[in-house]
């Protein structure tokens, strides 16, 4: 899951503060194991050190607060800056407080970036060797120096390989996610495919029939209104003759285009056949959906067809409606056979009773 940096900002800070309380209820227990007076105990092992720490963490509660972008080497360094304090301030036992060098080096582990890592153990480093060549009562040798230095260095390299471990996870993560997300649209698009009739954008034969199957089931349970409306082209043989298969194709697309605008979202339109449609309405009653038909019947003859030099195209409509049908082949076979009746009336009309 991802953060936002300041989610983490948040928790390192959080952590901080359970440092700051460590540092201030450890010393009050080493109390008992001192020759100093409480005032200079109070003063310089408790007092000095956390009112420095709190310094530190109030600035850094402030830069959180506002949201300025937080700089992750900001956080760094100050935990580098506690990390001192506590040495020079517990020098007489900083065999025990000297470990907390490392703690930059974890802290730059959770920002996930390999220049803080490196910053982060440099910093850390540095200060060491500083504090060691400059506060006279901390006396590591120089081998003693190196071997710290060099554990130092291993926790920066295991922290740098744990965070390239991440990033593997991280990006083959990342790469299975997008694939996953292919695999979505792929899958909405194969839907979509074997939905629908592609050159005209409406729907295809076998979706048609499976629509009209459930609808008919709805309707044996719960009447509503169900139409059915064939619509067959009028001599279309004679146009692929004359002006040639694909200017018939393009009249096929032109008669679907005024279906789809015609019925709105009103109903459900299919390419039946080659030159063949089919509209199943559900939110209309019979009057409506006659004048809907006649729109489209009326719209198609208007039209001119540029292509086929202005030849009129025209359609005859069989419209059924289920109001007692048996079955979906019923209320299919009463469409066609006005469709039927449309034709042998002489084209180019609807008709229904
Ligand atoms: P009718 O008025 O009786 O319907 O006469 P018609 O010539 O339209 O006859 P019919 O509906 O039986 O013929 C359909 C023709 O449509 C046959 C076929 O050549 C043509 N056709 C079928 N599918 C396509 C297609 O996808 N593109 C084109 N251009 N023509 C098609
Ligand atoms: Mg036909
Ligand atoms: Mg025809």
């Amino acid at each position: 899951m991802y953060h936002k940096p300041t989610y983490w900002n948040r928790k390192l800070l959080n952590f901080l503060w359970v440092g700051v309380f460590v540092s201030f209820i450890l010393p009050i227990i080493n109390y008992l194991f001192t020759d100093l007076t409480l005032q200079d105990y109070l003063f310089y092992r408790i007092g000095v050190p956390l009112g420095f720490e709190i310094i530190i963490m109030l600035i850094l509660e402030f830069l959180n607060q506002y949201n300025y972008r937080m700089n992750d080497y900001i956080i760094i360094l100050s935990s580098i800056a506690i990390i001192v304090v506590l040495n020079i301030v517990h020098m007489s036992v900083n065999y025990v407080v000297l470990p907390l060098f490392y703690v930059p080096v974890f802290i730059a582990v959770f920002m996930i970036g390999y220049k803080k890592i490196i910053f982060s153990c440099v910093m850390s480093t540095l200060c060491f060797l500083a504090l060691n060549s400059l506060h006279s009562a901390m006396k590591y040798d120089f081998s003693e120096s190196i071997t710290f230095v060099f554990i130092l260095s291993s926790a920066g390299y295991l922290s740098f390989e744990l965070t390239r471990r991440y990033k593997d996870i991280y990006d083959d993560l990342q790469v299975s996610i997008s694939n996953e997300q292919d695999l979505f649209y792929k899958n909405i698009f194969m839907e979509k495919l074997s939905k629908m009739d592609l050159p005209t954008n409406l729907y295809n034969h076998k979706t048609f029939h499976n629509y009209l199957e459930e609808l008919f089931l709805q309707f044996q349970k719960q009447p509503f209104e169900l139409h059915l409306a064939l619509l067959d082209l009028d001599n279309f043989k004679q146009i692929n003759d004359v002006y040639g298969h694909s200017k018939g194709d393009v009249v096929i697309k032109r008669m679907a285009d005024i279906i789809l605008d015609s019925i709105d979202s009103h109903g459900f339109a299919a390419r039946y056949g080659g030159e063949e449609f089919a509209i199943i309405f559900i939110e209309n009653n019979k009057k409506q959906c006659l004048e809907i038909l006649e729109k489209i019947r009326q719209e198609l003859e208007d039209h001119n067809f540029h292509e086929i030099k202005g030849t009129n195209v025209t359609v005859s409509i069989g419209f059924a409606s289920c109001k007692a049908c048996s079955s979906k082949e019923a209320l299919f076979k009463l469409a066609d056979k006005y469709l039927y009746k449309a034709k042998n009336n002489g084209k180019n009309q609807v008709y229904s009773i």
